[in-house]
Parts: structure tokens; sequence; C-alpha cells
């Protein structure tokens, strides 16, 4: 069966009145955004109340799907067969036609939905369904009805342009368009977590911006390609993303010789927020996203959380936190970015990592400690943010 038409639909709970609209435009946007990557011409139309993407039969049907597959608000999509003559011998040609292209043989049980838009089609929708079943029972031998739970939903829209015919449904991601939330600052490492956080995030509508903290000569250039790899796989989901690169050397250095050893990590932490923090600040994001989870690590323990998000003035949003290691393998896998982040390249938290780091830090102590650093930090951290590289990440 050649599909030309795909009606997308979303969860359409919380976006009435108003919203509905600005919810629809960032929708299609991100649609045509999405469709960009996929050879053809495609045209979406927005008709009493549903979005169809139409295409003019020279995209691919798989590469079609899945690049709608990317974009968040939609729950599913689903392909139809969509016809201009709506004399009813030829419905019925075209609906046993449509049954003996997408079941074959398939011994299946199906029911007809009829929906008849345009109330001056002759019949009414219940003898229109019955009909079409009978025509259908007829034709196809290997199909029977089941009127509770039918396997094919056969659903029939009679509009006054033209009729629709379909019966599969994809599930699409879900969530909310990307651009329908604000914009939040993600530290995105190299790990497992992160990218997992970013898309968590930016599945509900919110912008993407990510900042990762790099330490030249301690971290390769290899690791940092391993970033801007995540993020590219992020932008699959969460559209382009825009990465800052903090060089971040100076400042692990001056903790390193400064700091007690088994406070490091804790400390490290802190700047990388702090400085998160200014870099959302200049990008208009409203909120910070990290890929913590407690207990984790030593320094994602309740107490450690406390002191690191103590510097921070923003919301931080936290995806992962109550989420185990292996349910974090699990999602990452899923969206495709695992394989990147077990790439075995050095991570800068790794390389100053104290043997025994505290893992239930006070607050006071680590607020004391961090005063040694007071008459190089300020300039350290103005450097950082100053000499960040911006690098804008696309989906490839
Ligand atoms: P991940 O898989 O995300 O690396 P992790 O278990 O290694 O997580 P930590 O190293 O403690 O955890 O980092 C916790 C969070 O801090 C990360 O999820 C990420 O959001 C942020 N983070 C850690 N290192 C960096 C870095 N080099 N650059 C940017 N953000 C970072
Ligand atoms: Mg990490």
């Amino acid at each position: 069966m050649e599909f030309r038409s795909f009606l997308i639909k979303y969860g359409e709970i919380g976006v009435k009145g108003k919203n509905r609209w600005k919810f629809e435009d960032v929708l299609i946007r991100q649609v045509k955004t999405a469709l960009r990557k996929v050879d053809g011409t495609f045209d979406i139309v927005r008709q009493h109340g549903r979005i169809y993407v139409d295409t003019d039969g020279s995209a691919d049907y798989e590469d079609t799907i899945e690049a709608l597959k990317h974009v968040f608000g939609l729950v599913s999509i689903c392909p139809v067969v969509r016809f201009e003559n709506r004399d009813y011998e030829f419905v019925k040609e075209q609906v046993v036609r449509y049954m003996k292209e997408v079941y074959g043989t398939q011994q299946k049980t199906f029911k007809v939905f009829t929906r008849r838009i345009d109330k001056d089609y002759p019949g009414t929708s219940e003898t229109i369904s019955a009909e079409l079943g009978a025509v259908i029972l007829d034709a196809c031998p290997n199909l029977t009805v089941n009127v509770r739970e039918p396997e094919i939903p056969l659903h029939v829209e009679i509009r006054n342009e033209a009729v629709s015919i379909y019966s599969l449904t994809i599930p699409g991601p879900g969530g909310m368009p990307v651009g329908t939330n604000g914009r939040a600052m993600l530290l995105l490492s190299g790990g497992i977590d992160s990218p997992v956080a970013g898309y968590m995030i930016a599945k509900r509508g919110v912008l993407i911006e990510a900042t990762y903290f790099h330490a030249p000569p301690y971290t390769s250039d290899r690791a940092k390609q391993k970033v801007i790899d995540l993020a590219k796989l992020v932008a699959k989901y969460a559209g382009p993303v825009n990465l800052h690169i903090i060089n971040f050397t100076e400042i692990q250095l001056a903790i390193y010789e400064k700091c007690p050893h088994e406070e490091l990590t804790i400390i490290m932490r802190r700047y990388m927020m702090r400085i998160a923090e200014e870099m959302a600040k200049k990008t208009g994001a409203m909120a910070l996203i990290t890929g913590e989870s407690i207990g984790q690590v030593a320094s994602q323990t309740v107490d450690s959380l406390v002191c690191t998000n103590d510097v921070c003035t923003l919301p931080v949003f936290r995806p992962l936190i109550g989420f185990d290691k292996q349910e974090i393998v699990e999602r990452s896998e899923q969206i495709g970015t695992y394989e990147t982040s077990i790439e075995p390249y050095e991570d800068c938290c790794t390389i100053f990592v104290a043997k025994h780091p505290v893992t239930h830090p006070d607050l006071e102590r680590i607020r004391e400690s961090e005063k040694k650093l007071a008459d190089v930090i300020d300039e350290m951290v103005a450097r950082a943010v100053e000499t960040q590289e911006r690098i804008l990440c696309t989906a490839d």
C-alpha cells in the first residue's frame, strides 16, 4: 500500500483554547524541521482540528516515519489513504483494496469506525460502517468482525473534500513539542546519564542548551568530540543544541592545590553549577538540568546534593533522581545514546577524584574550604566563561 498522507495526533490534555493554537504551531514547526532530513516534498495540512503530513509520493515511507518518531508532542502517527472521489461505490472499492493490500491473507478481526464529518453525505455513520463491514467480509475471507476488541480498527472519515482510511497506529514519542516550555541549560558530560536527562526535559517541550566542562590536557580532544556526538544525538529529538565548552582546567587545578582532597569533587561540582548558571543566564535558560540520581556516586548522596544545590539560584531539574542505573541504561539504549556514552574516553571528573571522597559532606565546612580559593577564583571563573567555545550541534 502506498501512503501519501500521515495523520499525526497529539495528546490534548491541557492544550485547550488559545494554548492549543500555540501548541499546534510549534508542533508543526518541529514536524517541518524533522522532515527536512527526509528526501521528498511535504505539505502540512491542518483540517478540522486534525494535522496531516502529505507527501507527493517521492518520500521514503520508513524515513518519514522515523523522522516523525523523533518529534516530541506526537502521540501517534497514522498512515492514511486519502482520495477525493467520494462516490460510495468507489469508497467501497478503496476500502476493500486497502484491507487486501495492508493485511493480505492475515487472519484478523476488524471493526469499521465511520466518521461522517460531511453531514450531507448519504446514510448514517452506523449504516456506512455496517455496509463497509459487509463488503470487506465478502471480499476478504481471512477477516472476521469483532466489535468489542478488533485487532484492526478501520477508520473511515468522510469529509467534504475527501475520504480518509486508516487503521495503523505507530506510537510517537509523546511529550510536548520542543519550544512550548522555555529553555534550560543541560550540564552535559560524556557519561550515560546526562544525555538521558536532557532528552527527558526536552520531551516536556523545553529547548536545550548545553555546557560541557573540558579539562585539557587531562581530557582529550576525543573526549570533547564524544560530548559533541552526544549533543548531536540529543539534537535528533531536541532540535539543534548549542554546546558551550568551558575550559575548566585552571579551576580544577586550583581546587586540587588548595582544597582538601576528599572534598574535591563536591567543590568542583559547585563550580560547575555556578558556571552553568552563568551560562544559563547569558543564553536565556531558566533552569539547569543534570543527570544526577540519588546515591549513584559519592557526589550524589543527599548530603552531597544539598552542597551542590546550595550554589544554585535557578531551579535544577534532575529527571533521573529516582532512577536506578539499569533503568537509565535502558533509556539510553532506547534513545540511541548508549553506544556513544560508553566509548572509553576519560571524563574530567575521573582525573581529579580522591581515593576517599566525602559521602556526607558538611555544607559549612565546604564553604570554609572554598574560601581558600577566594583570591583567584572569581577571575578564573570569569576567564572560563569568556573563553567558552560554542558549537551548534545538529542531528546528522
Ligand atoms: P554522567 O553519566 O552524566 O556523566 P555521572 O554518574 O558520571 O553522570 P557525575 O560525574 O557525578 O555523574 O556528574 C553528575 C552530573 O553532573 C552529570 O550527570 C552531568 O549533568 C554533570 N556533569 C558531570 N561532569 C560534567 C562535565 N564534565 N561537564 C558537564 N557536566 C558534567
Ligand atoms: Mg559523568
